[in-house]
């Protein structure tokens, strides 16, 4: 379905950043990959799916090298058609704890970088009539929790930035949307469970129980697998006028 489309995914050289990459691979789109920790094995296991692969090590807290790799992008495959924002970080602390700095990079990781690739990826969708930008916002990105003020702050403003593109773009080819998973046991929430896990002095599989059970009334973790085969039809032609929403795949967080 997606041959010949190139799909740039921010953050995917783990959790569900990977698993987006390998579900649209392996509908045969190309693929830019982008993040930190162990780029070789996210290639490897793109590469295996049969499709061309790029890297490129862009700080997703830095508009000049983001600017970097949307041009790398586009001089080594003519364009991204597929633009998946999901680089992501998190802190946790009460606001009045909260350090600026933790904030800051949080905004620019989190939120900042969605505006400047989807600023500098959207001529060239438009050009073609054909694009599709899924953010991957969060279940916080439309209620909160407390001691996430940051992480809150940037999804809810994530959510917002959807519509508005998802606005600007109605009457073109191009779709915007955000998908707001609950908890998927990344190495984002493995630090959670293990911060819980020691402050509180119980064992990993107790606090694991522990925090889903405040939250995700299905006890089960969302998985990469399953947000990938939700951007998978996103970028279909059943989504062709599915615009500006914030789809949550949650185990039923927001419904409560
Ligand atoms: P993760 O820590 O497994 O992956 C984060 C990815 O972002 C990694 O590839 C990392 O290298 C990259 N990254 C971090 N800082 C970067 C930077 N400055 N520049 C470029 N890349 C950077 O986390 P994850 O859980 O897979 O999170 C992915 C996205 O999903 C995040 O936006 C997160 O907020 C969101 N999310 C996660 C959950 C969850 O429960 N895990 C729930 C809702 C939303």
């Amino acid at each position: 379905m997606l041959h010949n489309k190139t799909a740039l995914v921010t953050g995917s050289t783990s959790g569900i950043g990977l698993g987006i990459a390998k579900a649209l691979a392996a509908r045969g789109a190309n693929i830019v990959l982008n993040g930190f920790g162990d780029v070789d094995g996210a290639r490897a296991a793109i590469e295996a799916l049969g499709v061309q692969v790029m890297y490129h090590g862009a700080d997703m807290s830095k508009p000049a090298e983001i600017e970097a790799m949307m041009h790398a992008a586009a001089e080594r495959f003519g364009r991204v058609d597929i633009l998946v924002n999901n680089a992501g970080i998190q802190h946790v602390a009460a606001v009045e704890d909260f350090p600026p700095e933790r904030w800051d990079a949080i905004l620019a990781i989190n939120l900042s970088s969605a505006f400047h690739t989807t600023r500098l990826a959207l001529p060239a969708m438009k050009a073609a009539n054909w694009g599709r930008i899924i953010n991957i916002a969060s279940v916080h990105g439309l209620v909160a929790s407390a001691h996430k003020a940051a992480y809150v702050a940037a999804k809810h403003g994530l959510v917002g930035l959807t519509k508005v593109v998802a606005l600007e773009t109605a009457t073109t080819g191009v779709t915007c949307n955000a998908i707001c998973p609950g908890w998927v046991l990344t190495p984002l929430v493995q630090k959670q469970v293990d911060d819980r896990a020691a402050q509180q002095g119980i064992s990993v599989e107790q606090a694991t129980r522990q925090l889903l059970g405040e939250k995700q009334p299905s006890m089960q973790f969302t998985t990469p697998e399953q947000l990938g085969e939700l951007a998978v039809f996103l970028c279909s032609p059943a989504a062709d006028n599915v615009r500006g929403v914030a789809w949550n795949m949650d185990g039923g967080w927001a419904a409560q």
